[in-house]
């Protein structure tokens, strides 16, 4: 049972080939699925998606840093209404992103700060979007920090200090496409990170692993993200996917 903990199987890339898409997952072993959400624009497309696959598809709620716009409050308001309303598995993707655009980094670091203090009231894990970010990232976890919080750094693509100290606050690494990339620096020390710590993910459609690099990505692929890892711990394809859903399970409560 492979577990892919960050996909975006609701986008707009998937229309017109989603069950095939979805079918070619579930033929990899691949059975269970997590949903970032982005913003409101997307809500509907996550609600359907569950529908159409109730036991396989699990979703969060929350508003993306990039997605932090002047209307920012107007997007918390709509997570604080689904969060007050029914079940999710993760309040995601969240975090600060300096990459694209740091005209909103006050509010980035606002809707960061108030979507942990939801969590940690609604006991439930965080998923971090972190790019060009981590100073920023670990300051309002610092603040934040507790027992009961605990999540998954997405795409995780710091050093091995950053690794550590991600870990430091009870986050997994989510694992996926980057660490196939001849230029993508964490498989160098990847191996110095226990196994219990790590989460596979491909968020699709994007950052498709080696040799589909530059394609759009799909949950089927997350295998060539466990080929790596079976090269990097030396230990068989099935252990890999048996530790890393225990591992998910650990943080989603699922
Ligand atoms: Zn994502």
């Amino acid at each position: 049972m492979i577990t892919d903990t960050h996909t975006h199987l609701y986008s707009e890339q998937f229309d017109e080939d989603r069950d095939i898409m979805m079918q070619r997952a579930f033929d990899a072993g691949i059975s269970r699925f997590f949903i970032p959400a982005i913003d409101a624009s997307y809500t509907e497309r996550m609600f359907h998606l569950e529908t159409a696959y109730p036991k396989n598809i699990f979703l969060m709620m929350g508003l993306h840093p990039t997605s932090v716009k002047e209307n920012y409050k107007e997007e918390l308001a709509h997570v604080k209404k689904w969060i007050d309303q029914r079940h999710f598995y993760a309040i995601g993707e969240i975090g600060i992103d300096l990459y694209w655009d740091n005209t909103f980094l006050a509010q980035q670091q606002e809707a960061f700060r108030t979507q942990i203090q939801w969590a940690k009231e609604k006991k439930l894990p965080i998923v971090i979007h972190c790019r060009d970010a981590f100073d920023e990232i670990f300051e309002v976890l610092e603040a934040e920090k507790s027992d009961d919080l605990r999540g998954i750094f997405h795409c995780f693509t710091g050093t091995l200090k950053q690794a550590k100290k991600a870990i430091s606050y009870h986050m997994k690494l989510g694992i996926g496409g980057v660490a196939t990339f001849k230029n993508g620096k964490i498989d160098q020390f990847l191996n110095q990170i226990a196994l219990k710590h790590i989460v596979l993910e491909t968020d699709s459609p994007y950052l498709a692993p080696t040799p589909y690099r530059g394609k759009r990505n799909e949950s089927a692929y997350i295998t060539q993200v466990i080929d790596k890892l079976v090269a990097i711990y030396g230990l068989p394809f099935q252990e890999i996917t048996e530790i890393t859903t225990q591992n998910s399970k650990e943080i989603f409560g699922v």
